[in-house]
């Protein structure tokens, strides 16, 4: 098992397969990823052998994220072997959403259980002034078919805007009536990058969360196993709604995720100043000197982020790791 000295139990990790992306969101990367962002990717069999080590050591559930993942051409290759590997339970991916209609058959045949899709604004205006695409139709297309198909879980990731998306909650709420969907507003974390943006856009998930428990939502008891959202119900709306809130008191306290980067480094946490390079473990089938390293380094986990002090580590933005 991977434990830290905090008790937590690490049973779920996130893999970074790009660090590339063809959207610019705004708060993420405003002006496109780096030209070398694709450079040194980690490869399947790097895939195969870190998974595989992570499995052994208690790992369920692998999320595939980036960057934007569908820029990978073996996508359904890594999704296949990720779902192959003893021990994982579920794959689940983090998209845009950009390849959903055109991928989702594929991937959900390579063994893909569950979809994020981010979506941060039902307008078609502000979407694109946001991401700098124009593709909202298609992409909400991609989300009722995803719905629709065998999928376990589909959740909508929304990141809380002020001055763009902050007078939408009429129009998500309206969204997730009739639709079976997660909808997860995420508040807006300050990275390296966007200091200045982060103080003019910010805004608290605690006033969304007024609003929801005035208007009748419920807020949910949490499974010993479930990740940070605060999740809320209504009996009038087919679609749950969770709020992440990384700034509130505790939000640390049940973590039970890693990260791995596309460049095959370790994080410990999204906002940590120091990562830790585990390429040279995966050129080799025999994973137990990484597994031995993976339960040596665990144990320097820290108890918290401390973004409350805008510490944001070395992450310049989300897209370098994942979200
Ligand atoms: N490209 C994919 C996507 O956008 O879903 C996956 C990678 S993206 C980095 C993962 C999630 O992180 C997205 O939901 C995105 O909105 C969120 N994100 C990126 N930067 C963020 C920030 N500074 N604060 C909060 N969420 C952020
Ligand atoms: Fe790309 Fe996702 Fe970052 Fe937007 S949030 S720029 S889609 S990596």
């Amino acid at each position: 098992m991977l434990q830290d000295t905090y008790s937590r139990r690490f049973t779920y990790l996130r893999l970074s397969i790009t660090e590339s992306c063809n959207f610019r969101c705004d708060y993420c990367l405003p002006d496109g990823p780096d030209c070398l962002s694709r450079r040194g990717e980690i490869t399947l069999p790097e895939i195969r052998r870190v998974v595989t080590a992570f499995a052994k050591l208690g790992t369920r559930k692998i999320r595939l994220t980036g960057g934007e993942p569908c820029l990978r051409k073996d996508l359904c290759e890594i999704i296949e072997v990720c779902k192959s590997i003893p021990g994982i339970e579920e794959v689940a991916l983090t998209t845009n959403g950009y390849r959903l209609q055109r991928d989702l058959n594929d991937w959900v045949a390579a063994g893909l259980d569950a979809v994020n899709v981010s979506v941060d604004s039902l307008d078609p205006a502000t979407f694109h002034l946001i991401t700098g695409q124009n593709k909202l139709p298609e992409i909400l297309e991609g989300i009722d078919m995803a719905a629709a198909s065998p999928l376990k879980r589909v959740k909508v990731n929304t990141v809380l805007l002020q001055g763009h998306n902050g007078g939408e909650l009429a129009q998500f709420l309206e969204y997730i009536r009739d639709r079976r969907v997660a909808l997860r507003f995420i508040e807006l974390m300050q990275t390296g990058d966007n200091e200045q943006y982060y103080q003019r856009h910010h805004i608290s998930g605690q006033s969304i969360k007024d609003k929801l428990l005035d208007a009748d939502w419920t807020l949910q008891q949490k499974s010993q196993t479930a990740g940070p959202a605060q999740e809320f119900s209504h009996p009038d709306y087919q679609g749950k709604l969770g709020l992440i809130m990384p700034y509130s008191k505790d939000f640390c306290a049940d973590c039970n995720r890693l990260r791995v980067s596309s460049k095959g480094q370790l994080f410990m946490c999204l906002f940590t100043e120091h990562h830790n390079d585990i390429r040279e473990f995966l050129q080799s089938d025999d994973v137990e000197p990484l597994m031995q390293h993976l339960q040596s380094v665990i144990k320097g986990k820290d108890a918290t982020h401390f973004l409350h002090q805008q510490f944001t580590g070395s992450t310049k933005n989300l897209a370098m790791i994942g979200g």
